[in-house]
This record gives C-alpha cells, sequence and structure tokens, in this order.
C-alpha cells in the first residue's frame, strides 16, 4: 500500500540551483528505503520535502488518508541528522523527552515512553547522563531514540552514520534494523555508502547528480523476511 506518493516533483532554489528534477515515487508502508547517490544528488532535498521542511517547485507530495495527519502533524515523522544535534546542556533523558514537551506531553506521562526509547537503543542505564559523556555512536543513539519516541509512522535519515567508524556503522546498522522490524516503521535512509544501503533496505532508489534525478529503482529480495 502506498503511504507516501511523490509525482513529478522538481525542486529548484532561489539561486537558479536544480536540486532535484522530475521526482516520483510511491513509498509503500513498511519499506526500508534507501536514497543512494552521490554529494549534491538531492538526496538531503528529497528528504527533507517527504518531511515537509521545505516545499516542492512543481508536483506534488500526497501521504495516504490512511496515515491521517501525517503531513500536517510533525510529530508522526521522526527525523535524524547527520550530527546527533543533542542540547549539550540537558541530560540524555531531557533531550529524548524533548520532542513530547512540545506537544505538551507531561514530564511524568512522558517517562515511560523516554525509557522505552533509551531501552530501545541499549541506553536504559544513560538516562542521567550528559551528551558530553557518550562516544559518537552513543550520541547517535540517543537522536535515534529521540527520533522514535513520539512513535512515528516514518522514520527519516540523513546519512546519519556517515561520520562514525565502521565497526559503530554496523551495530547502529543492525540496531535500526532490529527497531524496524519490532515496529510498523517506514524508514528511508539517506546515504552514500553502497553497502549500507543494501546491507539495510528492502528498495534502493539510486540517484544522480547535476540535475539531481533517480537512475534506478532496485527491489532487493533479502533472504529473511522484510515485507
Ligand atoms: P545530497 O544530499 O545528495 O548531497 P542536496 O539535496 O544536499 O544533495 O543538494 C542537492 C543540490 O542542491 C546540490 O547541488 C546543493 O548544493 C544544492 N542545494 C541544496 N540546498 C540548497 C539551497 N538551500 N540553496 C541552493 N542550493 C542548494
Ligand atoms: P548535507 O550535505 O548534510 O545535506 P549541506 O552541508 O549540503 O548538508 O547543507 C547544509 C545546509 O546548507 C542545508 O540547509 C542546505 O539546504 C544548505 N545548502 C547546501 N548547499 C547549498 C548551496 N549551494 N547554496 C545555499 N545553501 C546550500
Amino acid at each position: 500500500d502506498s503511504l507516501i506518493r511523490i509525482s513529478g516533483v522538481d525542486k529548484r532554489f532561489a539561486n537558479g540551483t536544480v536540486a532535484l528534477r522530475d521526482l516520483s515515487l510511491d513509498i509503500g508502508q513498511r519499506q526500508f528505503i534507501s536514497f543512494l547517490g552521490p554529494s549534491g544528488c538531492g538526496k538531503s532535498t528529497a528528504l527533507r520535502m517527504i518531511a515537509g521542511l521545505t516545499a516542492p517547485s512543481t508536483g506534488s507530495i500526497e501521504w495516504s488518508k490512511e496515515s491521517g495527519a501525517a503531513s500536517k502533524h510533525v510529530h508522526d515523522i521522526g527525523f535524524v541528522f547527520q550530527e546527533p544535534t543533542l542540547m549539550p546542556w540537558a541530560t540524555v533523558f531531557d533531550n529524548v523527552y524533548l520532542p513530547l514537551r512540545l506537544v505538551g506531553t507531561s514530564r511524568k506521562a512522558a517517562q515511560p515512553l523516554v525509557e522505552e526509547a533509551l531501552e530501545q537503543v541499549g541506553l536504559a542505564n544513560f538516562a542521567a547522563v550528559y551528551p558530553r559523556e557518550l562516544s559518537g555512536g552513543m550520541k547517535m543513539r540517543v537522536s535515534i531514540a529521540r527520533a522514535m519516541v513520539t512513535r512515528p509512522r516514518v522514520l527519516l535519515m540523513d546519512e546519519p552514520f556517515a561520520a562514525l567508524d565502521e565497526m559503530t556503522r554496523v551495530k547502529l546498522n543492525n540496531d535500526v534494523l532490529r527497531l524496524w522490524s519490532e515496529h510498523d516503521l517506514t524508514v528511508i535512509f539517506v546515504t552514500h555508502s553502497v553497502w549500507e544501503s543494501v546491507y539495510l533496505s528492502n528498495r534502493i532508489i539510486v540517484m544522480a547528480a547535476r540535475p539531481g534525478r533517480v537512475v534506478d529503482d532496485i527491489t532487493i529480495s533479502a533472504p529473511y523476511p522484510r515485507d
């Protein structure tokens, strides 16, 4: 079933740069999709448009009726950036609590949700710790917990592990796969790593630059159930 339908989308910035040309894509529920391509092919722009952070110049991005208010309420989307972007003055707990606080959830009501989100990324014992005490991989786990704490339908990840060493990266890949398999979750994962896209996804959207466009759409039948 189609969850997000992207039809004939172009993105042209004010300075004339065409970041994306004629993007059309049906994204199904429970898919794990990678946007794979070199720097500048419009991967981040595509992700930001899906998140509603920037609008298409032409074309449309529609969410299925079934996904309810997904297109209007940011809390149906979790976003993980390349940098963990944690508040250094706040504990791990408060960092993960933030999206719930922003929609008016009390600390008390949020507590079990924050604890569960931290548990899912193996950081149950780190709630009281400050970000500076954590490794890069752990900070990224906090960032993932923060994205998941609102129980989004769609998790958008923009080259989240590019700055991490390869061992840490594989561990985090496995965490994301586990999150995805345990939740009713669609993941859209931006990467320029071929192995990462093959390891993670059941569908790879291959892109090229100047102008940014889709050049291939590959479905992977993995040796384990993914649909
Ligand atoms: P990727 O994520 O694949 O590296 P981006 O989506 O970040 O690609 O960028 C696609 C193209 O659009 C690049 O040429 C980039 O320089 C350009 N671009 C991105 N954001 C802007 C902007 N705000 N203004 C002008 N050009 C931009
Ligand atoms: P990333 O590679 O992680 O997507 P960038 O460094 O390309 O991030 O972009 C950082 C910010 O700068 C984004 O908000 C993006 O839209 C903007 N940006 C990127 N390229 C350009 C550009 N050529 N002109 C203006 N803004 C840009």
